[in-house]
């Protein structure tokens, strides 16, 4: 939970300022785009001036988390420059890795001084202005939940559903380690402020395209076991995507298949992005620390779920990165 400096500086940064842009990290996830409706309906309540400027398009499954007057700007650095100069402060949220910002990372570099992070991954420092950070909660979205109730403020439904989004899909809908007692109470809070959790939980996860599943399934026949069945991994490549049309879909939860197998403690997605780069989402039960083995490939993430994008081929980097994995597991 964050602590009263937290607060406190949150009350200042609304105290000082009124026109904010927020954004946040490549391939918004929903704790992403929940925590910035969340804060942005926030802040315009108190009759600031807000708009979202992100690097990557809101992903179909959470566009019903977007407000009619409140579009989410894809960043373009001729028509943002602007923007971003007049803007008192630029909101980080959900990240506070430099290079997790993709296209937006010089422009945020260069007017570090009047960025304020808010995040829940571990890290170990930031170049940012202020940061609220605090790996002990389950989502940024918490903590939006946290901060703007101090205030006083009671998110109205559309805020509501944004943060339930938010926490839900961080904590695997209540049932990775990240889930808390504080975690299900603020969900109870959303609740009685009207979310429907039936209704966000069918947008985000039953909405899935026959071109998804069949991809799901062609990944799924790839399964591959190393360290006498502890770790499990699967392979996308881009042909599967191509023949798909599977470049914009997000397939990392592709991993919980091979978590649900007796016996398996690493699950591992390796993915051909274009332009020869690999995506490996790591996923992890218990207390094996998947964060440890993406930082060591310059990824990040948490102890249960975390990511790596790495130059090389789809073989390589994979038998690079199982190699790695199965040091802790002993084999
Ligand atoms: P996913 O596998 O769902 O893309 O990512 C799982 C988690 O790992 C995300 O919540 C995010 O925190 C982290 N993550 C994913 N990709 C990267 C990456 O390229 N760099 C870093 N630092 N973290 C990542
Ligand atoms: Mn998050």
């Amino acid at each position: 939970m964050i602590g009263a400096d937290h607060h406190a500086s949150f009350r200042s940064l609304l105290e000082r300022h009124r026109r904010f842009v927020l954004t946040t990290h490549v391939n918004p996830d929903g704790d992403a785009i929940g925590s910035e409706m969340g804060l942005a309906r926030f802040l315009r309540s108190r009759g600031a001036e807000v708009r979202i400027v992100n690097q990557d398009p809101t992903p179909e499954t959470l566009r019903f988390l977007e407000f009619e007057d409140l579009p989410v700007e894809v960043y373009d650095e001729r028509a943002h420059v602007d923007a971003f100069a007049q803007a008192e402060r630029l909101i980080l949220l959900d990240n506070s890795a430099p290079d997790r910002f993709g296209r937006l990372q010089p422009p945020l570099a260069a007017l570090a001084a009047k960025t304020f992070c808010i995040d829940h991954h571990p890290t170990r420092g930031t170049p940012w202005g202020e940061n609220i950070i605090d790996d002990a909660s389950c989502a940024t979205a918490e903590i939006i939940y946290e901060l703007v109730t101090r205030t006083g403020w009671r998110p109205d439904r559309p805020a509501a559903e944004a943060l339930y989004v938010g926490i839900s899909t961080d904590t695997g809908v209540f049932r990775f380690n990240s889930t808390t007692p504080r975690a299900h109470e603020i969900a109870a809070e959303l609740l009685r402020l009207g979310v429907q959790p039936a209704h966000a939980y069918q947008e985000i996860y039953e909405r899935n395209s026959a071109s998804y599943t069949r991809l799901l399934g062609q990944a799924l026949s790839s399964l591959r076991l190393d360290a006498g069945g502890a770790v499990a991994s699967v392979r996308i490549t881009r042909a599967m995507l191509e023949a798909s049309d599977g470049d914009g879909v997000d397939t990392s939860e592709m991993t919980t298949a091979l978590l649900a197998m007796d016996g398996v403690r690493l699950a591992l997605l390796f993915r051909e992005l274009p332009g020869g780069r690999i995506k490996v989402s790591l996923r992890s039960k218990g207390d094996l620390d998947v964060h440890r083995l993406a930082s060591g490939f310059g990824g990040g993430g948490h102890r249960n779920a975390s990511g790596i994008v790495l130059a090389g081929a789809l073989d390589e980097v994979s038998e690079r990165i199982i190699d790695e994995a199965k040091r802790p597991l002993g084999a």
